[in-house]
Protein backbone atom coordinates (compact mmCIF):
# COMPACT_ATOMS: atom_id res chain seq x y z
CA UNK A 1 0.00 0.00 0.00
CA UNK A 2 1.47 3.36 -1.15
CA UNK A 3 0.71 5.97 1.31
CA UNK A 4 1.52 10.40 0.72
CA UNK A 5 3.45 9.98 4.22
CA UNK A 6 6.13 8.29 2.67
CA UNK A 7 6.67 10.59 -0.31
CA UNK A 8 6.96 14.23 -0.94
CA UNK A 9 5.15 15.27 -3.85
CA UNK A 10 6.43 19.14 -4.41
CA UNK A 11 5.57 20.73 -7.36
CA UNK A 12 3.66 17.71 -8.15
CA UNK A 13 -0.19 18.13 -9.78
CA UNK A 14 -1.62 15.91 -7.45
CA UNK A 15 -5.64 14.64 -8.71
CA UNK A 16 -6.81 13.76 -5.14
CA UNK A 17 -10.88 11.97 -4.38
CA UNK A 18 -12.50 13.00 -1.80
CA UNK A 19 -15.68 12.64 -0.62
CA UNK A 20 -16.81 15.98 0.32
CA UNK A 21 -20.49 15.25 -0.24
CA UNK A 22 -21.50 17.04 2.89
CA UNK A 23 -25.20 17.69 4.40
CA UNK A 24 -26.67 20.91 3.27
CA UNK A 25 -29.73 22.82 3.94
CA UNK A 26 -32.60 23.80 1.48
CA UNK A 27 -30.85 26.61 0.59
CA UNK A 28 -27.55 25.17 -0.30
CA UNK A 29 -25.98 26.18 2.98
CA UNK A 30 -23.55 22.94 4.23
CA UNK A 31 -25.15 22.02 7.57
CA UNK A 32 -21.97 19.63 8.80
CA UNK A 33 -18.39 19.71 7.43
CA UNK A 34 -17.26 16.58 9.46
CA UNK A 35 -16.52 15.47 5.91
CA UNK A 36 -14.37 18.37 4.89
CA UNK A 37 -12.50 18.34 8.16
CA UNK A 38 -11.61 14.87 8.27
CA UNK A 39 -9.53 15.22 4.90
CA UNK A 40 -7.75 18.38 6.14
CA UNK A 41 -4.42 16.36 7.75
CA UNK A 42 -3.92 14.88 3.52
CA UNK A 43 -5.09 18.54 2.17
CA UNK A 44 -2.57 20.04 4.77
CA UNK A 45 0.46 17.67 4.07
CA UNK A 46 -0.11 18.00 0.58
CA UNK A 47 -0.02 21.81 0.95
CA UNK A 48 3.55 21.76 3.12
CA UNK A 49 4.58 19.75 0.31
CA UNK A 50 4.48 22.23 -1.77
CA UNK A 51 2.01 20.11 -4.18
CA UNK A 52 -0.58 21.45 -6.51
CA UNK A 53 -3.60 19.66 -5.02
CA UNK A 54 -6.65 19.01 -7.37
CA UNK A 55 -9.81 18.11 -5.61
CA UNK A 56 -12.42 15.99 -6.93
CA UNK A 57 -15.60 15.24 -5.00
CA UNK A 58 -19.31 14.66 -6.05
CA UNK A 59 -22.49 15.98 -4.26
CA UNK A 60 -25.76 14.76 -4.53
CA UNK A 61 -27.10 12.40 -7.31
CA UNK A 62 -27.34 14.61 -9.86
CA UNK A 63 -28.02 13.26 -13.72
CA UNK A 64 -24.88 14.04 -15.83
CA UNK A 65 -24.83 17.31 -16.24
CA UNK A 66 -24.12 20.37 -14.89
CA UNK A 67 -27.04 21.82 -12.22
CA UNK A 68 -26.89 24.56 -9.83
CA UNK A 69 -28.15 22.87 -7.06
CA UNK A 70 -25.79 20.36 -6.56
CA UNK A 71 -22.68 22.68 -7.23
CA UNK A 72 -19.33 22.65 -5.18
CA UNK A 73 -19.69 26.07 -4.91
CA UNK A 74 -20.14 26.66 -1.04
CA UNK A 75 -18.11 23.42 -0.77
CA UNK A 76 -14.79 25.65 -1.93
CA UNK A 77 -15.70 28.27 0.26
CA UNK A 78 -16.29 25.84 3.29
CA UNK A 79 -12.46 24.16 1.87
CA UNK A 80 -10.28 27.40 2.13
CA UNK A 81 -12.30 27.88 5.87
CA UNK A 82 -10.98 24.90 7.27
CA UNK A 83 -7.29 24.70 5.37
CA UNK A 84 -7.15 28.48 6.27
CA UNK A 85 -5.93 29.42 2.14
CA UNK A 86 -8.13 30.19 -0.87
CA UNK A 87 -9.41 27.47 -2.88
CA UNK A 88 -9.39 28.16 -6.70
CA UNK A 89 -12.76 27.01 -8.15
CA UNK A 90 -14.89 27.58 -11.27
CA UNK A 91 -18.21 26.30 -12.18
CA UNK A 92 -16.78 25.50 -15.46
CA UNK A 93 -16.59 21.60 -16.73
CA UNK A 94 -13.52 20.24 -17.84
CA UNK A 95 -11.94 22.29 -20.91
CA UNK A 96 -9.65 25.21 -21.71
CA UNK A 97 -10.59 27.36 -18.38
CA UNK A 98 -10.21 24.29 -16.23
CA UNK A 99 -6.92 23.40 -18.21
CA UNK A 100 -5.75 26.93 -17.97
CA UNK A 101 -6.55 27.38 -14.21
CA UNK A 102 -4.03 24.11 -13.76
CA UNK A 103 -1.72 25.34 -15.62
CA UNK A 104 -1.38 28.61 -13.53
CA UNK A 105 -1.14 27.06 -10.06
CA UNK A 106 1.73 27.73 -7.88
CA UNK A 107 3.43 25.17 -5.51
CA UNK A 108 1.01 25.01 -2.55
CA UNK A 109 -2.24 26.00 -4.20
CA UNK A 110 -5.15 24.07 -3.76
CA UNK A 111 -8.08 23.79 -6.53
CA UNK A 112 -11.19 22.14 -6.60
CA UNK A 113 -12.88 21.05 -9.52
CA UNK A 114 -16.58 21.23 -10.05
CA UNK A 115 -19.20 18.60 -8.88
CA UNK A 116 -17.51 15.15 -10.50
CA UNK A 117 -20.68 13.99 -11.40
CA UNK A 118 -21.47 16.18 -13.41
CA UNK A 119 -19.75 14.14 -16.23
CA UNK A 120 -21.75 11.15 -17.01
CA UNK A 121 -18.47 9.28 -17.59
CA UNK A 122 -18.01 9.47 -13.62
CA UNK A 123 -20.94 7.09 -13.12
CA UNK A 124 -20.57 5.17 -15.94
CA UNK A 125 -16.88 4.30 -14.92
CA UNK A 126 -15.90 5.38 -18.50
CA UNK A 127 -12.29 4.86 -19.40
CA UNK A 128 -11.40 8.16 -21.84
CA UNK A 129 -13.28 10.51 -19.12
CA UNK A 130 -10.93 8.77 -16.47
CA UNK A 131 -8.07 9.61 -19.15
CA UNK A 132 -9.40 13.05 -19.50
CA UNK A 133 -9.11 13.81 -16.12
CA UNK A 134 -5.71 12.00 -16.16
CA UNK A 135 -4.42 15.09 -17.94
CA UNK A 136 -4.64 17.47 -15.69
CA UNK A 137 -2.16 15.71 -12.77
CA UNK A 138 0.57 13.68 -12.38
CA UNK A 139 -0.41 11.84 -9.17
CA UNK A 140 -3.32 10.45 -8.00
CA UNK A 141 -4.08 10.16 -3.90
CA UNK A 142 -7.81 8.14 -3.24
CA UNK A 143 -8.79 9.86 0.48
CA UNK A 144 -12.70 8.93 -0.64
CA UNK A 145 -13.14 5.66 1.37
CA UNK A 146 -16.98 6.48 1.54
CA UNK A 147 -17.03 6.01 -2.33
CA UNK A 148 -14.75 3.25 -2.63
CA UNK A 149 -17.02 0.67 -3.64
CA UNK A 150 -18.18 2.45 -6.47
CA UNK A 151 -17.52 1.34 -9.93
CA UNK A 152 -17.43 5.43 -10.62
CA UNK A 153 -14.12 6.94 -13.05
CA UNK A 154 -12.28 8.79 -10.30
CA UNK A 155 -12.15 5.75 -7.79
CA UNK A 156 -11.94 2.98 -9.66
CA UNK A 157 -10.14 3.61 -12.77
CA UNK A 158 -7.58 6.01 -12.04
CA UNK A 159 -5.00 4.78 -10.14
CA UNK A 160 -4.44 2.18 -13.24
CA UNK A 161 -3.41 5.34 -14.94
CA UNK A 162 -1.20 6.45 -12.18
CA UNK A 163 0.76 2.72 -12.10
CA UNK A 164 3.76 4.25 -10.20
CA UNK A 165 1.98 7.45 -8.66
CA UNK A 166 -0.60 6.65 -6.68
CA UNK A 167 -1.33 7.26 -2.96
CA UNK A 168 -3.63 6.69 -0.05
CA UNK A 169 -4.67 9.34 1.77
CA UNK A 170 -4.59 9.31 5.70
CA UNK A 171 -8.34 9.09 6.26
CA UNK A 172 -8.50 6.28 3.43
CA UNK A 173 -5.57 4.37 5.15
CA UNK A 174 -6.98 4.58 8.50
CA UNK A 175 -10.18 3.01 7.13
CA UNK A 176 -8.30 -0.23 5.20
CA UNK A 177 -6.39 -1.08 7.92
CA UNK A 178 -8.97 -0.91 10.90
CA UNK A 179 -11.64 -2.81 8.92
CA UNK A 180 -8.59 -5.11 7.75
CA UNK A 181 -7.88 -5.62 11.51
CA UNK A 182 -11.34 -7.17 11.85
CA UNK A 183 -11.04 -9.66 8.85
CA UNK A 184 -7.96 -10.72 9.51
CA UNK A 185 -6.94 -12.28 13.04
CA UNK A 186 -8.16 -10.02 15.90
CA UNK A 187 -8.26 -10.51 19.67
CA UNK A 188 -10.78 -12.64 20.81
CA UNK A 189 -13.34 -12.64 21.71
CA UNK A 190 -14.64 -10.91 18.99
CA UNK A 191 -18.18 -9.86 19.06
CA UNK A 192 -20.05 -8.50 15.66
CA UNK A 193 -23.45 -6.25 16.96
CA UNK A 194 -25.71 -6.20 13.77
CA UNK A 195 -28.72 -4.13 13.83
CA UNK A 196 -30.59 -1.90 11.48
CA UNK A 197 -34.60 -2.30 9.71
CA UNK A 198 -33.71 -5.05 7.26
CA UNK A 199 -31.49 -7.82 6.75
CA UNK A 200 -31.28 -7.50 2.69
CA UNK A 201 -27.79 -5.69 2.51
CA UNK A 202 -26.34 -6.83 5.39
CA UNK A 203 -26.47 -10.61 4.62
CA UNK A 204 -22.90 -10.70 2.39
CA UNK A 205 -21.46 -8.47 5.84
CA UNK A 206 -22.99 -11.53 8.06
CA UNK A 207 -21.72 -14.69 6.15
CA UNK A 208 -18.32 -13.19 5.64
CA UNK A 209 -18.00 -12.42 9.70
CA UNK A 210 -19.38 -15.63 10.66
CA UNK A 211 -16.12 -17.66 10.22
CA UNK A 212 -13.75 -15.06 12.44
CA UNK A 213 -16.43 -14.14 15.21
CA UNK A 214 -17.03 -15.93 18.26
CA UNK A 215 -20.65 -14.02 19.20
CA UNK A 216 -23.07 -12.84 17.12
CA UNK A 217 -25.34 -9.99 19.05
CA UNK A 218 -28.45 -9.79 16.03
CA UNK A 219 -31.10 -6.91 17.12
CA UNK A 220 -33.02 -3.89 15.39
CA UNK A 221 -35.74 -4.93 13.21
CA UNK A 222 -33.94 -7.51 11.27
CA UNK A 223 -33.62 -9.97 14.08
CA UNK A 224 -37.86 -10.52 13.29
CA UNK A 225 -36.99 -12.17 10.39
CA UNK A 226 -34.66 -14.44 12.32
CA UNK A 227 -36.80 -14.49 15.01
CA UNK A 228 -40.23 -16.33 12.43
CA UNK A 229 -37.57 -18.20 10.53
CA UNK A 230 -36.95 -20.24 13.70
CA UNK A 231 -41.00 -20.26 14.64
CA UNK A 232 -41.42 -17.61 16.96
CA UNK A 233 -44.28 -15.30 17.15
CA UNK A 234 -43.22 -11.67 15.54
CA UNK A 235 -46.75 -9.62 14.97
CA UNK A 236 -46.71 -6.93 13.11
CA UNK A 237 -42.85 -6.98 13.67
CA UNK A 238 -41.09 -5.46 10.71
CA UNK A 239 -39.27 -8.74 8.90
CA UNK A 240 -38.58 -10.07 4.94
CA UNK A 241 -40.41 -12.50 4.11
CA UNK A 242 -38.20 -13.51 1.61
CA UNK A 243 -35.48 -13.74 3.49
CA UNK A 244 -36.91 -16.80 5.91
CA UNK A 245 -34.83 -19.02 3.91
CA UNK A 246 -31.45 -17.06 4.28
CA UNK A 247 -32.26 -16.49 7.77
CA UNK A 248 -32.02 -20.28 8.97
CA UNK A 249 -28.65 -20.61 6.61
CA UNK A 250 -27.27 -17.90 8.59
CA UNK A 251 -28.28 -19.79 11.85
CA UNK A 252 -27.39 -22.87 10.40
CA UNK A 253 -23.51 -21.74 9.41
CA UNK A 254 -23.25 -19.87 12.60
CA UNK A 255 -23.82 -23.09 14.49
CA UNK A 256 -21.36 -25.18 12.44
CA UNK A 257 -18.52 -22.06 13.32
CA UNK A 258 -19.56 -22.13 16.87
CA UNK A 259 -20.87 -18.93 17.17
CA UNK A 260 -22.83 -18.00 19.59
CA UNK A 261 -25.92 -16.20 18.53
CA UNK A 262 -27.99 -13.92 20.89
CA UNK A 263 -31.01 -12.06 19.96
CA UNK A 264 -33.19 -9.91 22.03
CA UNK A 265 -34.47 -11.84 25.07
CA UNK A 266 -37.44 -9.32 25.44
CA UNK A 267 -38.54 -6.19 23.40
CA UNK A 268 -40.65 -3.41 23.80
CA UNK A 269 -43.57 -3.60 21.38
CA UNK A 270 -46.32 -0.59 20.39
CA UNK A 271 -49.82 -0.87 19.34
CA UNK A 272 -49.10 1.57 16.28
CA UNK A 273 -45.73 3.07 14.63
CA UNK A 274 -45.22 6.40 16.93
CA UNK A 275 -43.36 7.97 19.99
CA UNK A 276 -46.51 8.34 22.30
CA UNK A 277 -48.14 4.54 21.45
CA UNK A 278 -48.87 2.26 23.96
CA UNK A 279 -46.38 -0.19 25.11
CA UNK A 280 -45.94 -3.81 26.51
CA UNK A 281 -42.80 -5.47 27.43
CA UNK A 282 -42.85 -8.85 26.00
CA UNK A 283 -40.58 -11.69 25.35
CA UNK A 284 -38.79 -11.57 22.29
CA UNK A 285 -40.24 -14.15 20.30
CA UNK A 286 -43.83 -13.75 21.62
CA UNK A 287 -44.92 -10.93 20.12
CA UNK A 288 -48.79 -10.25 20.69
CA UNK A 289 -50.50 -10.05 17.06
CA UNK A 290 -51.33 -6.39 15.75
CA UNK A 291 -48.13 -5.37 18.42
CA UNK A 292 -45.13 -4.39 16.74
CA UNK A 293 -41.42 -4.33 18.10
CA UNK A 294 -39.81 -1.27 17.92
CA UNK A 295 -36.51 -1.59 20.49
CA UNK A 296 -35.22 -4.68 22.39
CA UNK A 297 -35.73 -4.49 26.78
CA UNK A 298 -33.86 -3.99 29.66
CA UNK A 299 -32.66 -7.82 29.89
CA UNK A 300 -31.65 -8.08 26.52
CA UNK A 301 -29.50 -5.10 27.28
CA UNK A 302 -27.83 -6.80 30.21
CA UNK A 303 -27.04 -9.92 28.14
CA UNK A 304 -25.71 -7.95 25.47
CA UNK A 305 -23.59 -5.91 27.74
CA UNK A 306 -22.00 -8.82 29.50
CA UNK A 307 -21.18 -10.74 26.23
CA UNK A 308 -19.99 -7.50 25.18
CA UNK A 309 -17.82 -6.66 28.38
CA UNK A 310 -16.22 -9.84 27.81
CA UNK A 311 -15.04 -9.39 24.26
CA UNK A 312 -11.76 -8.27 22.78
CA UNK A 313 -12.76 -6.78 19.26
CA UNK A 314 -16.14 -5.50 19.11
CA UNK A 315 -17.97 -4.50 15.46
CA UNK A 316 -21.26 -2.55 15.88
CA UNK A 317 -23.03 -2.01 12.69
CA UNK A 318 -27.15 -0.83 13.24
CA UNK A 319 -29.04 0.08 15.68
CA UNK A 320 -31.07 -2.05 18.32
CA UNK A 321 -34.53 -0.47 17.92
CA UNK A 322 -36.22 2.75 16.27
CA UNK A 323 -33.97 4.80 18.18
CA UNK A 324 -35.16 8.05 16.08
CA UNK A 325 -38.04 7.84 18.55
CA UNK A 326 -36.45 9.06 22.13
CA UNK A 327 -38.91 6.09 23.80
CA UNK A 328 -37.43 3.66 22.11
CA UNK A 329 -33.78 4.34 21.94
CA UNK A 330 -32.81 2.92 24.91
CA UNK A 331 -31.78 -0.48 23.53
CA UNK A 332 -29.28 1.55 21.07
CA UNK A 333 -28.24 3.51 23.38
CA UNK A 334 -27.46 0.78 26.08
CA UNK A 335 -25.65 -1.08 23.57
CA UNK A 336 -23.65 2.15 22.62
CA UNK A 337 -22.89 2.64 26.24
CA UNK A 338 -21.64 -1.21 26.67
CA UNK A 339 -19.42 -1.07 23.39
CA UNK A 340 -17.67 3.03 24.74
CA UNK A 341 -17.63 0.50 28.30
CA UNK A 342 -15.04 -2.11 26.68
CA UNK A 343 -13.33 0.12 24.86
CA UNK A 344 -12.57 2.23 27.97
CA UNK A 345 -11.36 -1.39 29.46
CA UNK A 346 -9.31 -1.80 26.37
CA UNK A 347 -11.09 -3.41 23.64
CA UNK A 348 -10.92 -2.52 20.51
CA UNK A 349 -13.97 -1.47 18.82
CA UNK A 350 -15.30 -0.28 15.53
CA UNK A 351 -18.30 1.00 14.80
CA UNK A 352 -20.20 2.53 11.55
CA UNK A 353 -23.22 2.71 9.86
CA UNK A 354 -25.14 6.42 9.31
CA UNK A 355 -27.98 5.98 11.74
CA UNK A 356 -25.55 3.91 14.14
CA UNK A 357 -23.07 7.10 13.65
CA UNK A 358 -25.93 9.30 14.48
CA UNK A 359 -26.95 7.49 17.42
CA UNK A 360 -23.42 7.99 19.09
CA UNK A 361 -23.64 11.61 18.31
CA UNK A 362 -26.79 12.09 20.18
CA UNK A 363 -24.65 10.79 23.18
CA UNK A 364 -21.83 12.46 21.93
CA UNK A 365 -19.95 9.08 22.25
CA UNK A 366 -18.07 9.30 18.68
CA UNK A 367 -14.73 9.56 20.33
CA UNK A 368 -15.44 6.22 22.67
CA UNK A 369 -15.04 4.10 20.05
CA UNK A 370 -11.77 2.73 19.38
CA UNK A 371 -12.68 3.75 15.24
CA UNK A 372 -15.55 4.97 13.29
CA UNK A 373 -15.88 4.50 10.07
CA UNK A 374 -17.13 7.28 7.99
CA UNK A 375 -18.26 4.82 5.32
CA UNK A 376 -21.88 3.73 5.86
CA UNK A 377 -22.26 1.33 2.46
CA UNK A 378 -18.79 0.73 1.63
CA UNK A 379 -18.01 0.22 5.06
CA UNK A 380 -20.52 -3.02 4.81
CA UNK A 381 -19.05 -4.08 1.47
CA UNK A 382 -15.52 -4.07 2.47
CA UNK A 383 -16.65 -6.15 5.54
CA UNK A 384 -17.97 -8.49 3.17
CA UNK A 385 -14.82 -9.67 2.05
CA UNK A 386 -15.39 -8.36 -1.89
CA UNK A 387 -12.64 -6.89 -3.51
CA UNK A 388 -13.75 -3.33 -4.03
CA UNK A 389 -13.34 -1.14 -7.48
CA UNK A 390 -11.93 1.94 -5.84
CA UNK A 391 -9.40 -0.42 -3.80
CA UNK A 392 -8.18 -2.72 -6.98
CA UNK A 393 -5.23 -0.95 -8.56
CA UNK A 394 -4.21 0.94 -4.85
CA UNK A 395 -1.74 -1.97 -4.57
P1 LIG B 1 -26.97 2.00 9.80
O1 LIG B 1 -27.31 3.24 9.03
O2 LIG B 1 -26.30 2.31 11.11
O3 LIG B 1 -26.22 0.99 8.97
P2 LIG B 1 -29.50 0.82 9.19
O4 LIG B 1 -29.72 1.85 8.14
O5 LIG B 1 -29.24 -0.56 8.76
O6 LIG B 1 -28.35 1.29 10.19
O7 LIG B 1 -30.78 0.74 10.12
C1 LIG B 1 -31.24 1.87 10.80
C2 LIG B 1 -32.75 1.88 10.91
O8 LIG B 1 -33.25 0.69 11.47
C3 LIG B 1 -33.21 3.01 11.79
O9 LIG B 1 -33.92 3.93 11.01
C4 LIG B 1 -34.13 2.31 12.81
O10 LIG B 1 -35.30 3.04 13.07
C5 LIG B 1 -34.46 1.01 12.11
N1 LIG B 1 -34.90 0.00 13.05
C6 LIG B 1 -34.22 -0.54 14.08
N2 LIG B 1 -34.98 -1.41 14.76
C7 LIG B 1 -36.18 -1.43 14.17
C8 LIG B 1 -37.42 -2.11 14.41
N3 LIG B 1 -37.57 -2.95 15.43
N4 LIG B 1 -38.46 -1.86 13.58
C9 LIG B 1 -38.32 -1.01 12.56
N5 LIG B 1 -37.19 -0.33 12.27
C10 LIG B 1 -36.14 -0.54 13.07
MG1 LIG C 1 -28.87 3.67 7.58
Amino acid sequence: MKHIKDVNLKGKRVLMRVDFNVPTDENGNITDDTRIRKSLPTMQKLINDGAKTILMSHLGRPKGEFDEKYSLKNVAKRISEVIGKEVLFTQSLLGEEVTNMVNNMKDGDVMLLENIRFYKGETDGDMEFAKELAKLGDAYVNNAFGTVHRNHASVALLAELFPNDHYFGFLMEREVENLSYLLGNPERPFTAIIGGSKISGKIDVLENLIPKVDNMIIGGGMRYTFTKALGGKIGNSIHEDDKLEVALDLVEKMKKHNVNLYLPIDCIVVDQFSNDANTQLVKGDEIPDNWEAVDCGPKSVELFRDVILKSKTILWNGPMGVFEMPNFAKGTFGVAKAVAEATQNGAFSVAGGGDSISALQQLDMMDKMSFVSTGGGAMLEFLSGIELPGLKHMK
